[in-house]
C-alpha cells in the first residue's frame, strides 16, 4: 500500500473539478501527480535524489530539520535552502515550513518526550514550492512536501501551521501504532493527525480548549471561498458550504458513519467522529489540550496496545485505559466524550466489523 498521505481528500478536488473547471484545468498537474504518487510509492517505483538526512539511519547526528525548494519542479527533495539554526530566508513558504516543523518537533519533544517522528532524532526533510499550482501537501513515507496553491481557491499549503503538524503526525503514526489507512483504522489515522495539529495550533496560540476554534486548515482557502477551514473538529460537517466546494461532508456521530469505497473507505470523512470525541474530551478535561487530552491520545497511540486495524471502539478503550494510568486526568470524561459520538469503548484489539449504515 502506498505510504503517501495527502492533506486534501480526493473527493474535494473531484467536486472542484466539476464546479470550477476553469480553475481545475490548472490542477492537471496536481491530479496527475497525486495519482502517480499513490500508485508508485507502494512499489518503490518512484525514486530520485534523496537527502541522506531524510532517512532514519543518517539522522542522529544531522540537523533537526532541513527545508528544500523543489523550485516548481517535482524532483524531490530539491535544493537545501534552510536548516535548523539558520536565519530566515525571506521566502515565505520556506520560512513558514521552518517555523511549523520546529514547533511541531518541539510539541512532541517538550510535551511527550519524543525525539522526532521516529523517536531516534531523525532529521525531518521538508520540500516547498513543489510543482506548479500544486494544491496539496503530503508525507510520502520519507519527507513532507508542500505545494504553493493555485492563487484562486487555495493559498500556500505552508500557510496554516496545522497542515504541517498534520502531515508530520502521519510520520509519527507510521512509526508507532501503524494504523492501516483503510476504514475505521484509517479514519483514526487521519483523526490522530488532526488531533496533534490542533494541539500544536493551540499551544502556539496559548489557547485553552474552550477558546480554540478547532478548525483544521483555517487560512488555506483564499477569500471568495465560503469556508472557515477544511475540517471543524468541534462541529464536523460545518467547516464549509460553498457553491464550488459543496458542503463539508464529515459525520459527527457514529450513526452517520459513511460506508464508501472512495478515499480508502472514507478516511477523511469518518475522522470527524473521533475528532469530535477528542474535542469533547479536551474541553471536559480542561487545562490545555496538549497536556491533558493530547497526552491521553499520545499514550494510546504509542503505548503498543493498538492493533494496526483497531476500530473506533478499540481505540476509545485505549484512551480510557491511558486516562486511568496518567496523573492529572480522569477516565470518566474520556469515556463520556466517546459516548457522545456513539462509540462504546471495548477491549482494544483487532477491528470488529464496521457498523452497518443506519439508513
Ligand atoms: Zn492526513
Amino acid at each position: 500500500m502506498s505510504r503517501t498521505r495527502c492533506f486534501l481528500p480526493p473527493y474535494l478536488l473531484t467536486t472542484l473539478a466539476q464546479t470550477r473547471p476553469e480553475v481545475a484545468a490548472r490542477w492537471a498537474h496536481t491530479l496527475a501527480e497525486d495519482h502517480r504518487l499513490r500508485a508508485a510509492r507502494g512499489t518503490g517505483a518512484v525514486s530520485g535524489p534523496r537527502a541522506g538526512a531524510a532517512t532514519g539511519t543518517a539522522a542522529a547526528t544531522g540537523p533537526a530539520w532541513v527545508v528544500h525548494t523543489a523550485g516548481g519542479r517535482t524532483v524531490l527533495p530539491g535544493d537545501v535552502v534552510r536548516s535548523a539554526g539558520d536565519p530566515e530566508t525571506g521566502d515565505l513558504a520556506v520560512d513558514e515550513a521552518a517555523t511549523g516543523v520546529a514547533a511541531s518537533l518541539a510539541l512532541f519533544e517538550e510535551v511527550y518526550g519524543r525525539r522526532s517522528y521516529d523517536d531516534r532524532g531523525a532529521t525531518v526533510s521538508v520540500s516547498v514550492h513543489y510543482g506548479t499550482d500544486y494544491v496539496n501537501a503530503f508525507w510520502d513515507g520519507t519527507q513532507l512536501v508542500f505545494g504553493d496553491g493555485d492563487g484562486e481557491v487555495f493559498d500556500r499549503f505552508t500557510k496554516p501551521v496545522d497542515v504541517l503538524a498534520h502531515e508530520l503526525t502521519h510520520a509519527v503514526t507510521e512509526h508507532t501504532a501503524g494504523l492501516v489507512y483503510q476504514g475505521q483504522s484509517g479514519a483514526l489515522n487521519e483523526s490522530v493527525s488532526d488531533v496533534f495539529a490542533a494541539c500544536l495550533k493551540q499551544r502556539l496560540l496559548g489557547q485553552s480548549p474552550a477558546e480554540a476554534d478547532w478548525l483544521v486548515g483555517a487560512g488555506l482557502f483564499l477569500p471568495g471561498v465560503d469556508a472557515r477551514g477544511l475540517r471543524d473538529m468541534a462541529a464536523p460537517g460545518t467547516a464549509y458550504d460553498d457553491p464550488a466546494l459543496g458542503r463539508d461532508p464529515q459525520p459527527a456521530h457514529l450513526r452517520d458513519y459513511v460506508e464508501t469505497t472512495d478515499d480508502n473507505g472514507g478516511v477523511h470523512l469518518n475522522s470527524g467522529i473521533p475528532n469530535r470525541a477528542f474535542h469533547l474530551a479536551a474541553v471536559a478535561l480542561g487545562g490545555s489540550s496538549w497536556e491533558r487530552a493530547g497526552r491521553v491520545w499520545y499514550t494510546a497511540l504509542t503505548g503498543g496496545d493498538l492493533g494496526p486495524r483497531v476500530d473506533f471502539a478499540g481505540f476509545a478503550a485505549a484512551t480510557v485505559a491511558a486516562a486511568e494510568r496518567l496523573d492529572g486526568v480522569r477516565p470518566g470524561p474520556v469515556e463520556q466524550a466517546w459516548a457522545e459520538v456513539g462509540v462504546t469503548p471495548d477491549g482494544a484489539g483487532p477491528a470488529s466489523p464496521a457498523p452497518a449504515p443506519p439508513r
